[in-house]
């Protein structure tokens, strides 16, 4: 079994021009299952690649527990990488590609039999493998895909997006597969998303990218209730949190003309004293606290009223557009000249109105001017 370490691993390509990795720090334990979510671009294939061995850093350092694997192929690192776009042999039937790696390896033919029977059975394509690909379904080829790569026990399983040309359904249905799988066999993995859903079911750890660089690592759960940047705030969550320009003003942070925020409430949830003056050598987080904040607010901690609440965080607007979704209704609202998304269960409010935005202290998020959680 095998841990992964990426130290201050940068990939360039281009002779410089292209960073597509940019001092990776990232440890993976013995197990684990680690996905690396971002958007298309960020650089998840290639920091991918580079664990495979399909490309080298143009600095830092890859281990492999404690060797340093930096020059290692491929095939001494031992590792199975399943792609987007996996390609089976067409010609061959099920079985035939799923033994292929071990006839490469050498493996005799009772060993490849028995190895054979339990992944077939593991991933229930037991029936199929006296098929060609071209007679399965995308779902039965991805199968066989994953078969092909796990049979030969690798030390590392590395995934690219396996399920991406899969319809919603099947996705789902393979997406806990996986997971089950997985488990069951305990192999270092490191799977590559653009889907939030995929990460957050999945991983143990969510590693998020953006333009190359590490944004956050941290279990699922604490992507959304701990976002560490502004980025990061935008990109979690469905819709994802709203964001308010603010600006500082002693003990509060205005918002344009909607209204003002107190900012004791808000930073004093975490434990910040936004109000102290004090310039001893504790220096308190306040005395750094940029005059330019961000205020975040997750739409389903927004709350509409009708009046303006006496106590309480409150923004002014005006009801822009009413979306009834089913599971919920998406009200947009207008504050200052952005739309703020809102998720109520039922909406009895329409287009025009003038209403109020509340929340709890405890759901709003404050980042500087570095878009850092404050
Ligand atoms: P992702 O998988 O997140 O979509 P990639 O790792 O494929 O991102 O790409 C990250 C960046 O590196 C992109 O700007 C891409 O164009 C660039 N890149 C990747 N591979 C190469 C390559 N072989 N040559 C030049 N640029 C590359
Ligand atoms: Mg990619």
């Amino acid at each position: 079994m095998t841990s992964i370490t990426m130290d201050g691993v940068s990939k360039y390509f281009d002779g410089g021009e292209t960073v597509a990795n940019y001092r990776l720090n990232l440890e993976v334990d013995d197990g684990e299952f680690l996905v690396i979510l971002g958007p298309s671009g960020c650089g998840k294939t290639t920091a991918l690649r580079l664990v495979a061995g399909l490309e080298e850093p143009s600095e830092g350092d890859i281990y492999f527990d404690d060797e340093r694997v930096n020059r290692w192929s491929p095939s001494e690192r031992n590792v199975a990488m399943v792609f987007q776009n996996y390609a089976l042999y067409p010609h061959m039937s099920v079985r035939e590609n799923i033994a292929y790696p071990l006839k490469v390896r050498g493996i005799p033919p009772d060993e490849r039999d028995r190895r054979i029977e339990e992944v077939t059975e593991l991933l229930h394509i037991e029936g199929q493998i006296g098929k060609r690909p071209a007679a399965l379904s995308g779902g039965q080829r991805q199968r066989v895909a994953l078969a092909r790569a796990i049979v030969r026990e690798p030390s590392v399983f590395l995934l690219d997006e396996p399920l991406s040309n899969l319809d919603a359904k099947l996705r789902q249905e393979m997406r806990s597969e996986l997971k089950r799988l997985q488990d069951e066999l305990g192999i270092t993995t490191i799977y590559v998303t653009h889907n939030q859903e995929e990460a957050m079911s999945m991983a143990d750890t969510v590693v998020v990218m953006n333009r190359g660089t590490i944004q956050q690592i941290s279990p699922p759960e604490e992507l959304y209730s701990r976002p560490r940047t502004e980025w990061v705030a935008r990109f979690i969550g469905s819709p994802p949190m709203n964001l308010f320009e603010g600006e500082r003003r002693n003990g509060s942070i205005a918002i344009g003309e909607a209204g003002t925020v107190d900012l004791e409430s808000v930073a004093g949830v975490r434990g910040i004293d936004a109000t102290s003056t004090s310039t001893s050598t504790s220096a308190s987080a306040s005395a750094s606290l940029s005059d330019d904040l961000s205020l975040g607010v997750r739409p389903e901690d927004l709350f509409l009223s009708s009046e303006r609440p006496t106590s309480g965080n409150a923004l002014e607007g005006t009801v822009d557009t009413v979306e009834p979704l089913g599971e919920y209704t998406l009200v947009n609202v207008a504050v200052d000249d952005r739309l703020v998304k809102v998720k109520v269960g039922d909406a009895d409010v329409t287009r025009g109105e003038e209403v109020w935005l509340t929340f709890d202290d405890e759901d709003a998020y404050l980042y500087d001017e570095n878009g850092e959680l404050v």
